[in-house]
């Protein structure tokens, strides 16, 4: 249950979205963006947060769009991971969905959600670092297009009242190469330990990160590194893991050292495979 009220908006327009989030705020009450709602319902029943009011983006044509449009695809940010990843349509992305929570809460959970949320791992991040991928955000001054990377900086920056309405991944992208590795602690089901996708452009290897630190990442100088095909992939990733861009994170799954461990083993399975061919 949840111990207080609010109100609850559903908005048909990304006009009347912005439109009701300013005129909350005008009076003075603390509105958040609500898509599948799994975070904002649990965090609302333990008491971490009291927002005055929810605005459900679920009805925004744009939240919801999933197609092709010439050789880009969009994907609105009120998809689920489940419907990202019956699509078939970016194999990357359905893998790192399909990874995330069981079938039930793939259902619900959407690639917003994902995003923007407070848990630290974020991996639907993780192809859209790898593909040059857009995102579209509408705010107070309207709409902006912008590249998901120079917003998406281990979370989400966006401005206040800002909205993440779609991603836009390249055509080239859709059909590349790939890997996807997630090591959990115990269950298939549950928080990495480490994570790594992978994509391959003009034979070279681009990686993303999640579960290693504290945020999700791509790293240029660890990609130099792997990419060094002068060296055996063994050296190749034990160089790579001394240039994690934060000391590396622990917690009850797994401390810093065994995720660097785990790393470190994964990424020489991904080079050997890359060196086969299999990537
Ligand atoms: C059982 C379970 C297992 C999980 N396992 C994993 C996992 O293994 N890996 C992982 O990465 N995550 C995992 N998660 C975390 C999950 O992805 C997040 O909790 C996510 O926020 C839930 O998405 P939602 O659509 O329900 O978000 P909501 O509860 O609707 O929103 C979450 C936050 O994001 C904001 N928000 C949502 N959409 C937008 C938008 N379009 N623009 C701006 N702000 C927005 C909301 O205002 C709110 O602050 C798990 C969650 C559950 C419940």
């Amino acid at each position: 249950m949840i111990p207080f009220s609010f109100i609850y908006c559903r908005p048909d327009s990304l006009k009347e979205a912005a439109d009701i989030y300013r005129q909350l705020r005008t009076e003075g009450k603390a509105p958040v963006y609500y898509a599948g709602g799994s975070e904002i319902i649990t965090m609302c029943r333990s008491g971490s947060i009291r927002p005055d009011a929810v605005i459900d983006i679920k009805n925004i044509p744009e939240c919801t769009a999933l197609a092709m449009d010439g050789q880009v695809l969009t994907i609105g940010t009120a998809c689920t991971l489940n419907q990202i990843k019956e699509s078939k349509l970016f194999p990357l992305l359905g893998l790192a969905c399909g990874r995330i929570a069981d079938h039930t809460n793939q259902c619900r959970i959407t690639l917003g959600g994902n995003l923007c949320g407070t848990i630290i791992y974020r991996e639907t991040s993780l192809p859209l670092l790898l593909s040059d991928a857009d995102l579209v955000l509408y705010g107070e001054k309207g709409k902006r297009t912008v590249l998901f990377h120079s917003v998406f900086r281990g979370r989400m920056q966006l401005d206040s009242g800002e909205l993440a309405v779609q991603v836009r991944i390249p055509g080239w992208a859709l059909q590349a190469h790939h890997a996807h590795v997630k090591i959990t602690a115990n269950e298939k089901i549950d928080y990495p330990l480490v994570d790594v996708a992978a994509i391959r452009k003009d034979n070279f290897l681009r990686t993303a990160f999640s579960g290693v630190c504290s945020h999700p990442f791509r790293s240029k100088e660890m990609e130099a590194v792997l990419n060094d095909r002068s060296l055996p992939y063994e050296v190749r990733a034990d160089k790579a893991v001394k240039l994690l861009p934060e000391p590396a994170y622990g917690d009850v799954e797994g401390t810093g050292a065994y995720r660097i461990f785990v790393l470190k083993n994964t990424l020489r399975k991904l080079l050997e495979d890359w060196e086969n061919d299999q990537i």
